[in-house]
């Protein structure tokens, strides 16, 4: 068997790289704490693709890799689209639990509860070639929460292709309709 291609993931949560990993097994998926990259990078975009192509390119064009991004977060529709991009640092500290009771207090009242998880991937390669592909997964956001599966805002998620909250269900069954597994799979098939 051929040594497997390198592809650096442009991420320092090891969650993600483990989840990635397992959905590339093709490829060898490392960390770019583990190849010394320690740089701040500043996710100024005004898109999830933006954000994600900012990470990518900036990891690859240090580490002479092909690297691979994602950027994700929830889109409320009554909220016109937010807290989308920023969906990390809604409520201003990073905290899933301030998050979460931003969001409730937000949808108070609000009868229109539909939302959707997205994630956006981009592999930028050392040669300036870059392939990008998008996930999303529907539901709506429920009125209290529900569960301690998951992380961010699944305990307030309730999925759509599931008919149970996110934060009830377990991984295996979020990982197959999840955002970030469809954006792999879609990336996957353009990589054929
Ligand atoms: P990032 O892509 O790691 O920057 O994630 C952005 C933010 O979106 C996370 O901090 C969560 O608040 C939210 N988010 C992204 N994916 C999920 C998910 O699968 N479940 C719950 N929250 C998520």
């Amino acid at each position: 068997m051929g040594k497997k291609q390198r592809i650096v993931l442009a991420s320092g949560n090891a969650h993600k790289i483990r989840e990635i990993s397992q959905m590339l097994p093709e490829f060898e998926v490392v960390g770019y704490k583990e190849l010394g990259f320690t740089d701040e990078i500043v996710e100024d975009g005004k898109t999830f693709y933006e954000n994600a192509l900012i990470k990518a390119k900036t990891v690859s064009e240090k580490l002479n890799l092909p690297a691979l991004s994602d950027d994700s977060g929830i889109c409320v529709d009554a909220l016109g689209g937010e807290p989308g991009i920023y969906s990390a640092r809604y409520a201003g500290d990073g905290d899933d639990k301030h998050n979460n009771a931003l969001l409730l207090k937000n949808m108070e009242g609000v009868e229109n509860r539909k939302a959707k998880f997205v994630c956006c991937m981009v592999l930028y390669k050392p040669n300036g070639e870059i392939i990008t592909a998008t996930g999303e997964t529907l539901g709506e956001i429920m009125h209290e929460e529900h569960g301690e599966n998951g992380f961010g805002y699944d305990p307030l998620f309730f999925s759509y292709d599931l008919n149970e909250c996110l934060g009830i269900a377990p991984a295996e069954k979020k990982n197959k309709i999840s955002h970030r597994f469809r954006a792999i799979e879609a990336l996957k098939d353009k990589l054929k």
